[in-house]
């Protein structure tokens, strides 16, 4: 790494971490009681630039590194993981249009992404399944010079905010196997035919919205078809899914991190039998347990990071990080419970809020079953006798 992108990084997480510092922690815990869109919190992001963090320079973006990105959803995890919400699937879009989309789509989509003036989102799971990605009903119909889309999607992150989406569609129902025919396409909010259904209320990543995006007949531009070819729609998006699944291992990290460290905190001021639960060895052999989980899917997230800088395939990379982070962050946030005891149960501390988080990042971006699933495939076929 150049000294250049060095000093960089180490001045955008100093930005992140004031930021999360000075503005997040003293309004957290009632925006996320009240279920509010932090909107002051997400236009100070896009000022800082981090819409754009991995959009290459000659777009108007950062073009940072895929680890540095980690980093930045670290520390924003550790204020409010839901302020990872409405950039995480934005650059998964950004990152369909940029290595699948055609110059015209680049000049025209990337920059004002990169500055945070359009707001994307990402319309994959549909309400009748999100693991079978490729039994979607969502179809489009080519039209003359457009496509017309009908259909619904579920679950999408900032469909009530964002200006944009990448949605998956199938313009050959017929194909065999499925994914040959679906294609993914760039919708915006004021396409006709295009509205935003009801905002699912949820246990926890509160602030940001999750929406039902409805499609009747919506007249879609054949100019929105990612790479203005049919049939590609899946592997564009599955590809950009490697690094979304890097981002949500990098949430579960920080999210971690922010209940170790109220844990080993409280444990030095807490008294129990006359002396501080942390003399206790039974608290000790959590703590320790707790930062060694933190430091390996730590580890495992930058490396898929780097191998995905590298230019990598980093399914099983990205798919063990995603993995092993999520299921570490729900223990951990479980075992900050413990060490916190009644009071861990109580919403004046944020320990209920990390165990609330925590089971989002084993769901989304490919629930942790379906993840197990492609890396035993990976790894069979890597080992076949
Ligand atoms: C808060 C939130 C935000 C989200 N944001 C987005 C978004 O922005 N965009 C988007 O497109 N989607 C989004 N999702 C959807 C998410 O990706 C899906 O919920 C997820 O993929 C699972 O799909 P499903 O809910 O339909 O569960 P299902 O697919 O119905 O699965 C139900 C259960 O069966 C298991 N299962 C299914 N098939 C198999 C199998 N073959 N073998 C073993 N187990 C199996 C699953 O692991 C799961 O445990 C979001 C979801 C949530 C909760």
């Amino acid at each position: 790494m150049s000294q250049i992108a060095e000093e960089t990084r180490s001045q955008i997480l100093s930005l992140v971490n004031d930021f999360v510092r000075r503005d997040v922690m003293p309004v957290v815990q009632e925006m996320e009681e009240n279920d509010t869109y932090p909107e002051g919190l997400v236009d100070q992001m896009a000022e800082f630039g981090l819409f754009g963090i991995t959009i290459p320079e000659q777009f108007g973006g950062m073009g940072l590194d895929h680890i540095t990105f980690a980093m930045v959803f670290e520390e924003l995890s550790k204020g409010w993981m839901s302020l990872t919400g409405p950039i995480g699937t934005h650059h998964v879009m950004a990152s369909i249009i940029f290595n699948s989309g055609t110059s015209r789509q680049k000049t025209r989509w990337l920059p004002k992404m990169a500055s945070g003036e359009i707001r994307g989102g990402l319309g994959l799971t549909e309400a009748s399944g999100g693991s079978d990605i490729q039994s979607i009903q969502t179809k489009a119909i080519k039209d003359g010079d457009h496509y017309l889309i009908t259909g619904s999607k579920m679950f999408i992150t900032n469909g009530d905010r964002g200006h944009a989406f990448a949605v998956l569609a199938k313009t050959d129902t017929e194909a065999i196997p499925p994914y040959k025919g679906m294609s993914c396409f760039i919708i915006n909010k004021d396409t006709p035919g295009f509205s935003v259904g009801r905002k699912l209320n949820k246990l926890g990543y509160r602030g940001v919205g999750t929406c039902e995006l409805i499609f009747e007949n919506a007249i879609v531009p054949s100019e929105n078809l990612i790479g203005e070819v049919e049939g590609e729609g899946f592997p564009q998006v599955m590809s950009a899914l490697e690094s979304g699944r890097i981002n949500v291992a990098a949430r579960a990290v920080g999210v971690a991190q922010a209940a170790f460290e109220s844990a080993i905190r409280y444990s030095q001021t807490r008294v129990t039998f006359g002396k501080p639960i942390s003399s206790h060895q039974a608290i000790q052999l959590k703590l320790a347990d707790m930062a060694t989980r933190i430091q390996a899917a730590r580890l495992l997230t930058y490396e898929a990071a780097k191998d995905k800088e590298l230019g990598k395939r980093v399914d099983l990379q990205s798919g063990m990080a995603k993995l092993y982070a999520s299921e570490m962050c729900a223990y951990v946030a479980m075992e900050s419970m413990r060490i916190h005891g009644g009071y861990g149960y109580i919403k004046d501390l944020p320990i209920e809020r990390y165990y609330r988080d925590a089971p989002l990042m084993i769901i989304g971006e490919g629930t942790n079953e379906i993840l197990s699933l492609l890396i035993a495939r990976r790894l069979l076929d890597e080992y076949r006798l």
